[in-house]
């Protein structure tokens, strides 16, 4: 049986060892950190996150969805707080059925983790950090973090899922003509919280993601099981508004007045929140290629981190392991061809989605809060609704479908210039020319290929 070595036990390695596993092939998962099924280890980031049409694909296809189905809660539509409380909601799909869902990270990784042990045969290998990888032999060292002790091991293929700061990518640093950028952004990120109510219920409304867009900088919460939201903080580092600048209770409690008033009486434990938690920072990593012959390939985070504003990291990344997981079963054994397939069909689409993410910043923070922003939104439903063939929003093409990230990013961009010109000289759905509208969609817009999930 071919062995298989993975580096990295958080959501891509081990989703991916499950899909390997299913494949008969023997799987060793080494991750650096203690198992989190018995160890409380906080992953300092991101408590929930946002799952969606790709990533449900992929938990459908080994079997772990309904398992994690139980604990998510639906979120319909971005629920958006004016400075001075007003709320309005924009709904993320056509209709009931297009919601993302709100899920626990820590959940997701240990019932992932405990299905590829437990039903696969997965041998896991905690508190194991890879040191290095050697593109030209192809052997790993590991260094265990209770012992200290080093050992090196040779399978003949090695993928890296070990996150943003990949070893097995900055060991293919040495390989000749690869290429590497990371790009920081100026904002950073702080989770707070606001607790469930007296009555274990929900401050705010469970079913939307909570979104306080400011221009420069915004607060956004997500449902948890327990009735809390875990509440994000996207600041600059620097400047006039920014972490730099809040550095005392004084201070923190004067921004959060000013500009989120109505979101300070539902954090009782704001300034210790605050102080306590890290300030994360968020990159774009893009590097190619992606492997080193049929040998080493990298997989999730280690190809592509993305920052977050399109809650697609997760999705894309479990995207990847549906991707090899055909092309292991197109190329069975032909480990080169299989990781040509793989990293030509995902390299095009990751890139596509870290732009798409980094433009969607802009959207959350400032966009949202715009009549013009809920306007298009509308009619864009209403134009899917009517040529569903042909006009699928942005948004949605992402979220509730797996139409490549590459294709939504181009049909995104010819549907924002139709939606210019409808939207022009309306004020409302009611208003749209719809025989002008009609024209316009299928001479411009060619039938959309989709996918079911
Ligand atoms: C604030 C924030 C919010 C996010 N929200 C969303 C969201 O709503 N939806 C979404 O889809 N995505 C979201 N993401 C992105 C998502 O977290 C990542 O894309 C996803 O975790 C990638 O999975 P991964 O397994 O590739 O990397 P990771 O989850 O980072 O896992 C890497 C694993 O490798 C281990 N490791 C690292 N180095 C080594 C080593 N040298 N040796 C052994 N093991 C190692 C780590 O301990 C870890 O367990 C968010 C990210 C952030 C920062």
């Amino acid at each position: 049986m071919k062995k298989i070595t993975l580096v990295g036990g958080g959501l891509a390695g081990s989703l991916l060892s499950i899909y390997l596993a299913k494949r008969g092939l023997e799987v060793d998962l080494y991750e650096r950190r203690p198992d989190m099924r018995t160890v409380d280890i906080s992953a300092g980031r991101s408590i929930n996150m946002a799952l969606s049409a790709r990533g449900i694909y992929a938990l459908r296809e080994v079997d772990v969805l309904d398992d994690i189905m139980q604990q998510a809660i639906a979120m319909r539509g971005r629920m958006i707080h004016a400075v001075d409380g007003t709320l309005s909601f924009l709904p993320y799909g056509k209709d009931d059925s297009e919601v993302i869902y709100s899920i626990s990270r820590g959940g997701l990784n240990m019932a992932l983790l405990s299905a590829a042990e437990r039903q696969h045969g997965v041998r896991i290998h905690f508190n194991e950090q890879c040191t290095h990888y050697d593109v030209r032999t192809g052997t790993t060292t590991f260094q265990n973090a209770d012992s200290n002790a080093t050992k090196t091991i040779e399978t003949s293929v090695v993928i890296g899922t070990d996150g943003s700061a990949s070893a097995i990518r900055t060991a293919m640093l040495s390989v000749p003509r690869f290429n590497f950028s990371q790009h920081y952004l100026d904002h950073g990120y702080k989770e707070l919280t606001i607790p469930p109510d007296a009555g274990g219920g929900f401050q705010i409304e469970k079913h939307a993601l909570h979104i306080w867009p400011r221009g420069q900088y915004m607060l956004i919460a997500l449902p948890n099981p327990d009735g809390s939201f875990t509440c994000t903080l996207f600041l600059p580092f620097e400047g006039e508004l920014s972490f730099e600048n809040l550095q005392n209770e004084q201070a923190v409690r004067r921004f959060f007045e000013q500009h989120f008033p109505d979101a300070v009486p539902l954090m009782p434990t704001l300034i210790d929140d605050f102080f306590t938690n890290p300030t994360g920072a968020l990159a774009t990593v893009r590097c190619w290629p992606w492997r080193v012959g049929g040998r080493a390939a990298l997989l999730g985070d280690a190809a592509h981190a993305i920052v977050p504003f399109f809650g697609q990291g997760m999705n894309c990344a479990f995207e990847d392991c549906t991707v090899l997981n055909q092309c292991i079963e197109q190329h069975e054994g032909d480990w080169e061809r299989i990781f040509i397939e793989y990293e030509r069909e995902r390299k095009v689409n990751a890139d596509a989605i870290a732009d798409l993410a980094l433009a969607n910043f802009i959207e959350m923070r400032d966009s949202v809060a715009d009549a013009g922003f809920a306007l298009k939104k509308d009619v864009e439903l209403a134009l899917e609704k009517r040529f569903p063939d042909r006009f699928i929003p942005k948004y949605s093409m992402v979220s509730f479908h797996r139409i490549p990230y590459a294709v939504a990013q181009a049909r995104g961009r010819q549907q924002a210039a139709i939606l210019e010109r409808l939207c022009r000289d309306i004020d409302g759905v009611e208003g749209l020319d719809w025989g002008v509208a009609k024209r316009i969609i299928e001479q411009e817009l060619p039938l959309v290929k989709q996918e079911k999930f």
